[in-house]
């Protein structure tokens, strides 16, 4: 942490105005902490960087990662090692994190999903590993899922050359159980008349180990362990969202050897389908640092920010006559302050996705979620401080709005 004197000087050490703000970063606490000048890439190439007033989106980069992740990942950087002691180690350590069996880290939760359905199919057996997806035989083939889950993620099931089964409830999941039954997958936020409990309970009886997809589900941190303590055998997570680690990686969490069998199928094995999700020492590193992180870290605090956060945007929003600031935490996924901005528009006279899109081709440019009948916001993905930014040219725009 530096004073005021402190970035002065660093300002006036500078030699272009341009790249003051790129050698200046504002840190996790609210405070700014000086980084060397350097390049700016982004505005070199002509990308133009924005605030991110979203969520954790892929086509939106996903999230800033925390700086001790940064640190690890420039420590990893530099030096060399072998993959499999890496992920061996790293594996344990998450698996003693996240309370369960093993774990590995995968480059991303879709890549958690194909993993460890080709491990479930495959066992430890490399010559099996090297069919997938094309030759099946001798393996099984089918993976069954409640039709309201199939989301286009399932598309890391099919990856493997699997079969997809659908259902609705626990009678058509008996019935179709069968003996090329590989798997049974579970969208955690998807609805459906077959809860958790259930379903991992059909899957024990039979004797199908079971998945569940997680991978938006942190916070709170208890998810981390919440579903395989219940008994799913394998948890699958993205890095790059909530936990705020690599976005290119994902935690595949659950029984020892299932993780295993995954691991037969994962780079640096060649003849794989996991070859061309491969990870390296960087991201395995920084995932790790990531959880560490996000394990150990005050919740409290993070809420409280985020409360404050949005709190701020609302009240300014809906200063502006006509406007409705509403604030709501989601159950499941993205379980954070969110903010959802509606407006009777015979009083202010724009639609949200113009709204939107000004918010966007604005300076700074702010990215927002929304539909027709609302604009959304979350502050859990910016820098804080952002927040002001956010509000003052939200109430701008909706002010500007209002005037005939
Ligand atoms: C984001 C997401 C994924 C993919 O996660 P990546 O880490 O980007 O691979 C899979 N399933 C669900 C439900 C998600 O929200």
């Amino acid at each position: 942490m530096i004073n005021r004197r402190e970035i002065i000087r660093t300002m006036s050490s500078l030699p272009l105005v341009g790249g003051l703000f790129a050698g200046l970063k504002l840190g996790g606490n609210n405070t700014f902490t000086p980084a060397p000048a350097r390049r700016d890439y982004f505005k070199e190439l002509g990308v133009r960087t924005f605030i991110n007033a979203a969520g954790t989106y892929t086509a939106m980069s996903g999230c800033l990662m925390r700086e001790e992740v940064v640190d690890a990942i420039m420590y990893a950087s530099n030096q060399y090692v072998n993959i499999d002691d890496l992920q061996d180690k790293v594996g344990a350590r998450l698996a003693e994190l996240c309370r369960c069996e093993a774990a590995t880290v995968s480059s991303g939760a879709a890549s958690a999903i194909t993993l460890g359905t080709a491990g479930v199919l495959t066992g430890t057996d490399q010559e099996k590993a090297r069919r997938i997806p094309t030759d099946l035989s001798g393996m099984k083939s089918e993976v069954i899922l409640q039709k309201s889950h199939r989301i286009g993620y399932a598309h890391a099931i099919s990856n493997c050359g699997v079969k997809i089964i659908e259902v609705d409830t626990p009678s058509e999941l008996e019935n179709a159980i069968n003996d090329q039954t590989a798997m049974m997958w579970y969208f955690n936020n998807g609805e459906g008349q077959i809860g958790r409990e259930e379903f991992i309970r059909i899957g024990k009886k039979n004797n199908i180990p079971t998945m569940n997809d997680c991978a938006a589900d942190v916070p709170p941190v208890e998810n981390l362990w919440k579903y395989t303590e219940m008994g799913f055998d394998l948890v699958c997570f993205s890095g790059g969202k909530g936990l705020r680690g690599p976005q290119s990686a994902g935690l595949l969490l659950g029984r020892k050897d299932l993780i295993a069998a995954a691991r037969i199928n994962a780079a640096p094995r060649g003849d794989t389908v996991g070859r061309g999700m491969k990870v390296n020492k960087e991201e395995t590193l920084g995932m790790l640092i990531a959880v560490e992180n996000f394990v150990h870290r005050d919740h409290k605090a993070d809420w409280r920010l985020w409360e404050d956060q949005i709190n701020h945007i609302a009240k300014n929003a809906s200063s502006v006559d006509g406007v409705d600031a509403e604030i709501h935490v989601p159950d499941i996924a993205n379980h954070i302050p969110s903010l959802k901005l509606s407006w009777d528009e015979t009083k202010v006279k724009t639609s949200t996705q113009q709204l939107r899109e000004d918010l966007r081709l604005g300076h700074p440019s702010i990215q927002t979620v929304g539909s027709n009948e609302h604009v959304g916001i979350t502050t859990w993905m910016m820098n804080p401080g952002e927040e002001r930014i956010v509000a003052s040219r939200i109430k701008e725009l909706l002010i500007e709005a209002s005037k005939t």
